[in-house]
């Protein structure tokens, strides 16, 4: 592991190191709290060993310096405040500033071991929160059959989009997808072979959309595009491409019969002063998917005013 070891006292520092050496860790070492926290911010550890009293910058200080440049990041510090005093005020003190343990000093090598194997038991066991924090996260996100970005990201980032679009002075187009007789494809085929078409048609409009542009399973069935900076003629052009992707797919179920499927597409965009907020733009696409069903299916409509094109 990797400790850095702050103390003004050479002789105790010399000590700490070799010790702590000798026990296979890598050591850094500052001469008080305030080159401790220099070398702390360039090269961040796990472990912090600190005398209490030092120039410039006590242990404490150093302490409570670790603790507020952590916050925000996923990368937890141990530190243990190494010190003669051990009056009950100072160590409420010393946990106060965020230390994590204390040491009494001089310290006894047993002691010293004893209390690094808690600290990095601690330390995994933080890390290991962290990790299952983030992949909740990630899942929160993520549409479990598809990988796709699911609906509740799909609005966060649309959020962002429009912020973004807007400050850019750039359009912002989205296209809802929605396959054809899908229903009939679970009744006929089965929800298996239906997952398998959700997982196909997933992945051709990943293949069709421009760099920058994301997709994200919308409801069950529905898919919706994002198209940062795309006009109505773009994400139409965009939405013709993926029309043909799906609709040459030859999807082959268990039994080893091939499948075909098609899928409908309604588009929109919004730009200049007049811009309307995303939640409209959602429902303009969405209006237009459903004169792309009403027209027969399988074909893309761009959402223009009161009036159907494309
Ligand atoms: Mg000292």
């Amino acid at each position: 592991m990797k400790i850095l070891i702050a103390d003004d006292d050479a002789v105790s520092r010399r000590l700490l190191r070799q010790t702590l050496e000798n026990w296979g860790h890598e050591v850094l070492v500052a001469r008080d709290g305030r080159e401790a926290l220099e070398t702390f911010l360039d090269h961040p550890v796990r472990l912090v060993i600190t005398d209490w009293m030092m120039p410039h910058l006590d242990g404490p200080g150093l302490c409570r310096a670790i603790v507020e440049h952590q916050k925000g990041t996923s990368d937890p510090t141990y530190v243990i405040l190494l010190t003669s005093r051990d009056s009950t005020g100072d160590l409420a003190h010393g946990l106060g500033a965020g230390a994590n343990d204390f040491i009494a000093k001089p310290f006894k090598t047993e002691e010293l071991r004893a209390r690094l194997r808690n600290g990095e038991r601690i330390l995994a066991l933080q890390e290991e929160l962290i990790r299952a924090r983030e992949e909740m996260r990630r899942l929160a996100m993520t549409d479990p059959l598809t990988g796709l970005f699911n609906r509740r990201a799909m609005l966060q980032s649309l959020r962002r989009d429009e912020e973004r679009m807007r400050r850019e002075r750039r359009p912002l187009g989205v296209v809802m997808v929605d396959l054809d007789y899908f229903k009939e494809i679970n009744d006929r085929h089965g929800h298996l072979a239906g997952d398998r078409v959700l997982e196909r048609v997933a992945s051709s409009l990943e293949a069709c959309i421009r760099g920058g542009d994301y997709v994200g399973r919308w409801g069950g069935e529905e898919f919706l595009l994002v198209l940062p900076g795309a006009d109505a003629v773009q994400c139409a052009e965009v939405a013709e491409r993926c029309r043909r992707l799906v609709e040459s797919q030859r999807i082959r179920l268990d039994d080893g019969m091939l499948l075909r499927v098609s899928a409908s597409f309604g588009a929109a965009s919004t730009e200049g002063p007049d811009r309307i907020p995303y939640l409209d733009l959602i429902n303009q696409a969405d209006e237009a998917l459903y004169w792309a069903k009403e027209a027969g299916r399988n074909r893309v409509k761009l959402f223009v005013g009161e009036r159907a094109d494309a």
